[in-house]
């Protein structure tokens, strides 16, 4: 997954702690050889090397994972696409080497991705192609599912009071803190990283943030993420954050990184249309160049009860 899995757990014996954790850690070691595009055993690596030519069967929950993510695509106008491995490994090679990658090969990679050409087979849990050179990224999404799993196992287990966090960029908190009250979360300003955006209470939910502080590269002055608007194939560059609470953290995950990608104006727009997602965006209007530290940003809290924010 890329990232650090934490566990806070409290409220049952050490060894308990200790057993209910290793167990949850367990299952994270199982999704990340699933999912994982850099294994070359991995569910979606077989998926990416034969689904062009073959239907490949896929274990049940990832089917579903993959008709979930189809759903969001459809509904982001593809703003959301897990079918961008093309064009999120291009830019990836080259932010290694802080270059921009030439028109061409941007253009070219757009044509090798899209949700479009992913078709699914419910009767027999399979995946196909519809073109060649189509790579599935489970990059926006994995973590979040994986926190899912986590947490269900963890319930299983007896767990009442736990934070789980992956990377800082998707937690999930079940039951109360130590001291009875919700999980209190920090958000870092995006802007001045060692400044906080906001304070999160969060209680029996997922909260998920994309944003490009960690992941991005700056040529000639432009800042250049790792959030791809699909339609362009270049990095996303309207928003500086984007946090989305919801009940399952691989809807947080999904939609944190579709919002960042619609941008200041259409996230708004999309979050009054679908009252049940609550976001909190640090970002600005279209201003010609991407958001630099420093820079003035706006925050706009959607749908979040005013109850469970404080913005700093
Ligand atoms: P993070 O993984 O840093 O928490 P996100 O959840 O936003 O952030 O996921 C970003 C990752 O998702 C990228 O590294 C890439 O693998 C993939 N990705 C980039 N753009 C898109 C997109 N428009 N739709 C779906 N996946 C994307
Ligand atoms: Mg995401």
């Amino acid at each position: 997954m890329g990232c650090q899995f934490e566990i806070y757990l409290h409220g049952l014996s050490d060894s308990e702690c200790t057993d209910a954790a290793s167990d949850a850690l367990d299952e994270v070691e199982r999704l990340e050889a699933q999912l994982s595009r850099y294994r070359p055993d991995s569910d979606i690596s077989r998926i990416n090397a034969e689904a062009a030519s073959n239907w490949v069967g896929v274990e049940g929950r990832l089917f579903d994972l993959l008709e979930r993510c189809i759903e969001i695509y459809r509904e982001t106008d593809g703003c959301f696409d897990i079918a961008t491995g093309a064009i999120t490994q291009l830019w990836q090679t080259h932010r290694q080497r802080r270059r921009v990658p030439s028109a061409f090969r941007i253009r070219t990679a757009v044509s090798r991705s899209g949700t479009r050409t992913v078709n699914l087979q419910p009767k027999t849990s399979s995946v196909r192609f519809s073109r060649s050179g189509i790579q599935l990224d489970l990059g926006a999404v994995g973590k979040g599912y994986a926190v899912d799993r986590v947490v269900s196992r963890l319930r299983r287990n007896g767990v009442a009071d736990a934070l789980v966090n992956a990377g800082n960029s998707t937690l999930y908190a079940i039951g109360s803190s130590p001291g009875g009250s919700p999980w209190k979360i920090g958000l870092q300003n995006p802007v001045q990283p060692a400044q906080s955006l906001a304070t999160i209470f969060l209680q029996d939910s997922a909260l998920s943030t994309s944003a490009n502080t960690e992941q991005y590269f700056i040529h000639k002055g432009i800042r250049y993420g790792h959030i791809i608007v699909p339609s362009t194939g270049r990095p996303a560059s309207e928003m500086a954050s984007v946090s989305v609470l919801s009940p399952s953290a691989a809807i947080s995950d999904a939609y944190a990184t579709a919002l960042f990608v619609m941008g200041w104006e259409r996230a708004q727009s999309f979050c009054e249309e679908h009252p049940n997602l609550s976001a909190l965006l640090a970002g600005r209007p279209a201003a010609g160049r991407s958001i630099q530290n420093g820079d003035a940003i706006h925050i706009a809290l959607c749908n979040l009860d005013p109850h469970i924010v404080r913005v700093s």
